[in-house]
Order: C-alpha cells, then structure tokens, then sequence
C-alpha cells in the first residue's frame, strides 16, 4: 500500500485534526444546481448568463474543480462566483492506494467535519468510481463498518457529485495505471444507504448522466445504486423511468437471519423486498444484482444457497457474492474458500448467474466505513494518528 500525499486544498480549510461541529448541510455549489439555475444565480451575481456554460464546461467538461485553475476567468468573476457556486465542499484527509495503484482511496472531510471516503476502481477496460451517499448509515448491519458508526447526516447533490468529478479527474490524468483514462461507472456503495437520502441520490445521477457541459454524462446503464431494501423508495425508483442498475443488499435468503444482519428486514421482509427488485427488473428490462456477504458459519449453509436458488431461479437476477471483510472488533469472518465454491456450485446448479467480487482495497479498508471509522477512533483517542497506524 501507498500512502499518498494529501495536498492541502486552501491554509483555511480545516486539518484532519480538525474537531467535528454540528452537522450540517453545505453552502451551495454548481453541481447542485441545473444549467438554467447557474444562469439565474450567475445573473444573480451580477454576471453575463453565459458564464453558467463557462463554469459547467470547466468543471463538468474538463474536470476543473477549483476556479483559480479557471485562468480565462476575469480575477474579479473568479472572486464574485467562488463564494456562491464554487466553495470548497471536500478537503481530502488521506489518500491511498494499493492493487499496484489501481485501487485509490480518498477519505473526505466535509464542510461541518463529517468524514466520507471513495474509491476509485480501475480494470483493464473500465474505471468505477465507489462514491458515498451520507456521512455514516442510520441501518445499522452489523457487519458494516458505516453500520456501526450511526448516520450522522446526507450529503448534497454536490457532495456526491463531486466526489465523482474529483476521480474523474484522477483517472483522466493517467493516474491509474493499466486502465482508460475516462471514468465510466460509479457505484453507490460507499458510505450511507443510497435510498435514504433519495430526492439527492436521485438529482445526483440526473447531474452525473445529463450530457456536458450541463453534466458529466455518463451512461445511466453504468451507474449503480446499492440499497439495503427500503421498499417504498425501490417502488419509486422504479417510477422514475431510469435506467440504473439497482442492487439489493440481500445476504440472507430467510426473515431469521436477515432480520439480524440487515435490521431493516424487521419491517420489509425478503418476499417484500426481492418482489420490488423484480418489479424494478420487470419495468427496466435490467438485471438486478443480489448483493450477498459471505460470511463463515453464519449466512454461507448449502441450504441457505438452495433457498436462495430457490427465490431468484426464472428471474432477472445475478447473484454477487462478496467474500466478508471483516470490520475491526467483529467477531466475524470470511467463509473458507471451499465453503463459498459450494455456495457458487449450488446457487449455479439451480440457474442463477453468479459471481464472486473481487476483494479490491482490502489493504486500505476498503469495504465500507472502515477508513472513516479508524480515522473517527483516532480521533476520539485524542487526535490524528500518524499515517503508519492506517498502514497496518
Ligand atoms: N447501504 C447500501 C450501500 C452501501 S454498502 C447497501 O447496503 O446496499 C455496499 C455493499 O457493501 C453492501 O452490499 C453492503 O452490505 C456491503 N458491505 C458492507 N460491509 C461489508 C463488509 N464488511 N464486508 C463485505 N461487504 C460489506
């Protein structure tokens, strides 16, 4: 593993010994904001309308995300619009990589002291961005590291939005060996459950799929939002008329075990729940993906595989299984390797496509939470670690 540098973005922006304040939402920024609002709040500032185009080309287009780099900008617009449509929404705390610099890991400290994380993923023929959706979870699975930490609050269209434009340009500047320089998926899959900050979620892909400079157009096909099972957001997702992947944190085939890993399960059961993944497949025509953590003598029995295979034969469905990471402090672990292949035979047996995801960023915490988790301990112990400590 790498621990990279962290450039200071401005001296005034808070250190990462910096105390936490009271929650709160940030000042507004570009990327909240559609193309006709920047207008109005250029005009508003007392600048030509085409501007709003001037600024979205920088930031959306070529991935420019602080002003002073916008230099055919005149000084005194750059120091008018910064306040109001460009502040400083995420100070990077950390940066690592590992996987031989394809797998990048930013923890974030936003406005108000909360901590997030990304990832940037890079493949031989793709790079997926991991991004965060709030800061800590309030569906507290017990496996999760952001489970453990509480929800602290949502983050803003433009948090999330520009943790993307960040690894854009991270990839775009070559920075992940081995791998296109354009970034091409994001995943929702970082901290926080998607769907419980949904109006911003949604705004968020609408930002990140609207063709530049307007937005950073993505595909909407490539961009996936991962949900512990709130069936009434996955009902209006479904409405919505777009064409994401979802994936259903499922990890467990019956109500017993699932009321206990995903708590969320005590007022939507597993019938509920895959019935509006189904619905959401039905109306899309897309794939679903089962997300389901393998974890030793606890979800991974061969009957458990068979239910599974049971509930998900005939539909449009895949099955992803994610070897467990375990969280610091849980008496959990991984199952044994010729656990999971049993598990993956049987599930295979009955019809349904199945995979294992690949372990990426293990080195760096990379499963959900854990780096804003150890740096949230650091803290309340007294103050930053030195990088060392994280390097373990
Ligand atoms: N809240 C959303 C998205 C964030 S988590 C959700 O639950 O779907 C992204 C995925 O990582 C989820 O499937 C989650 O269950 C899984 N996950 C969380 N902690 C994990 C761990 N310690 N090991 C393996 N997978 C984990």
């Amino acid at each position: 593993m790498t621990i990279l540098p962290v450039i200071p973005t401005s001296p005034d922006q808070p250190d990462a010994v910096a105390v936490r304040r009271r929650p709160s939402m940030p000042p507004r920024h570009l990327a909240d904001l559609d193309l006709a609002a920047r207008k109005t709040a250029v005009t508003t500032l007392g600048e030509p309308a085409f501007r709003a185009k001037q600024l979205s080309t920088h930031y959306f287009g070529r991935l420019v995300r602080d002003i002073d780099e916008m230099t055919d900008l005149p000084a005194a617009t750059r120091a008018r619009l910064t306040d109001d449509l460009l502040p400083t929404l995420l100070t990077p705390v950390r940066e690592m990589a590992c996987d031989d610099g394809a797998t990048r890991k930013t923890l974030w400290r936003l406005h108000d002291g909360a901590l997030v994380e990304s990832v940037l993923m890079g493949y031989p023929d793709r790079v997926t961005a991991c991004v965060s959706s709030q800061a800590g979870c309030g569906m507290a699975c017990p496996f999760c590291a952001t489970g453990q930490q509480g929800l602290t609050r949502n983050l803003s269209v433009a948090e999330i939005v520009d943790q993307v434009v960040y690894l854009a340009g991270v990839a775009a500047s070559g920075a992940v060996t081995g791998s296109p320089p354009r970034l091409s998926r994001v995943v929702f899959m970082g901290m926080g459950e998607p769907l419980a900050n949904y109006p911003r979620v949604i705004e968020a892909v609408r930002r990140l799929t609207t063709p530049a400079p307007e937005g950073l157009g993505l595909s909407q096909r490539h961009i996936t939002v991962s949900t512990v099972g709130l069936v009434p957001a996955m009902r209006r997702l479904t409405a919505e008329d777009l064409n994401v992947t979802l994936a259903l944190s499922l990890h467990a085939p019956d109500d017993d075990l699932r009321d206990e890993l995903v708590p969320v399960n005590q007022r939507w059961k597993v019938a509920e729940v895959l019935d509006a993944a189904f619905e959401y497949a039905a109306r899309t025509g897309r794939r679903i993906s089962i997300e389901y953590a393998l974890i030793r003598d606890v979800n991974d029995q061969p009957w458990r595989a068979d239910l599974l295979g049971k509930l998900l034969r005939g539909k449009l469905a895949h099955v992803n299984l994610i070897p467990l990471n375990p969280t610091p402090g849980s008496k959990w672990d991984a199952s044994p390797k010729p656990v999971e292949r049993e598990f993956v035979r049987r599930l295979r047996e009955t019809g349904v496509s199945t995979t294992v995801r690949d372990t990426r960023g293990r080195e760096i915490d990379g499963a959900c939470g854990q780096l804003a988790a150890g740096e949230l301990t650091e803290a309340s112990a007294g103050g930053a670690a030195p990088d060392a400590e994280v390097a373990q």
